[in-house]
């Protein structure tokens, strides 16, 4: 390969808004035939809205989103991001809280006003903690994730105390992006966290079929290695903190430039406006590179 032709390569793909580590790089996105994912941040928009806060029955809805989001606010994930402010836009100023710990992809705790306050993914509460979901808040958690929404469980004092659901849109371009990948010979394959209920809607609405939802961050890179011992090339898209390792496991990784900083250094390209197009734009062009040089 002529460097040369290479770096009109890299220098194109800065005016298409793709950063690239190396001019290297190019020559493993040629054989590419997997695309794979990540949910949030990266088809979706990431910027997430409470939409909705149901207390238990007998429950008291102003304390639920006061301990909640008081909770949350040592959180940087997009779903405490919304439980704050949203908490703050329905019940006022928030209570301090102390003793913040995070377990990663799956929940919050925290100490508010004297009371062990657990946020997350209604599983951990069941399963980690053997807090009970009562019916009426499963049912209400059914309801929410059939309208694609997520919804996470809130307990405190060893008892679950209700449901909070926010809602995140798809990126505008991401659907034809998707198409896109397709012409290219690229299979689309969509990872998330968050449940299936929900990734299958997220999926349906952009045309994915392949869907792994309710992926732990440190399995997020298992998947990849899967795919590769398939016999797969595999190129991962995601932002999160909790994508570094997969976007490093990737034989091709590709960052957010709205994501993290330990997603964008685990990668070996960045698309400057966060658009899936790009991703697109950047297979194509270094495809093209490619042929051009030989
Ligand atoms: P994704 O792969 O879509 O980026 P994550 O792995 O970050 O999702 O999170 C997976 C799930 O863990 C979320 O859908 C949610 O149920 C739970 N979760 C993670 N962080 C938080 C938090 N700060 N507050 C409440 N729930 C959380
Ligand atoms: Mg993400």
């Amino acid at each position: 390969a002529t460097p040369t032709a290479l770096l009109v390569g890299t220098g194109r793909g800065a005016q298409l808004g793709i950063l690239i580590k190396g001019p290297q790089i190019l020559e493993s996105t040629r054989r590419v035939d997997t695309i794979v994912l990540d949910k949030t941040g990266t088809v979706t928009t990431g910027r997430m809205t409470l939409v909705a806060a149901v207390p238990v029955t007998g429950g008291d809805e102003q304390l639920l989103l006061h301990l909640a989001g008081a909770a949350e606010t040592g959180s940087e994930h997009p779903i405490a991001q919304a439980i704050v402010s949203g908490a703050r836009e329905r019940a006022g100023e928030l209570p301090p809280s102390e003793s913040f710990a995070s377990t990663d992809g799956l929940g919050v705790q925290a100490l508010v006003a004297g009371r062990v306050v657990l946020v997350g993914r209604p599983r951990w509460l069941t399963e980690q903690w053997t807090i009970p979901l009562p019916s009426e808040l499963q049912a209400a958690l059914a309801a929410f994730e059939t309208q694609g929404r997520t919804a996470v469980a809130v307990a405190w004092d060893g008892q679950a105390r209700g449901i909070l659901a926010v809602s995140d849109v798809v990126k505008d371009t991401s659907a034809a992006a998707i198409a896109e990948f397709r012409r290219l010979g690229l299979q689309p394959v969509l990872l998330t966290g968050d449940n299936e209920t929900v990734a299958a809607f997220v999926a349906s609405e952009v045309g994915i079929s392949d869907v792994r939802a309710g992926v732990l961050p440190a399995e997020k890179a298992q998947i990849i290695r899967e795919l590769q011992s398939e016999g797969r090339v595999v190129a991962m898209v995601g932002d999160g903190v909790n994508d570094a390792v997969a976007l490093a496991t990737a034989d091709l990784g590709i960052a957010m430039g709205t994501g993290t900083d330990v997603a964008i250094e685990a990668s070996d390209l960045t698309l400057v406006r966060s658009d899936l197009i790009a991703a697109a734009d950047a297979i194509r062009l270094s495809r093209r590179t490619l042929s051009t040089i030989k």
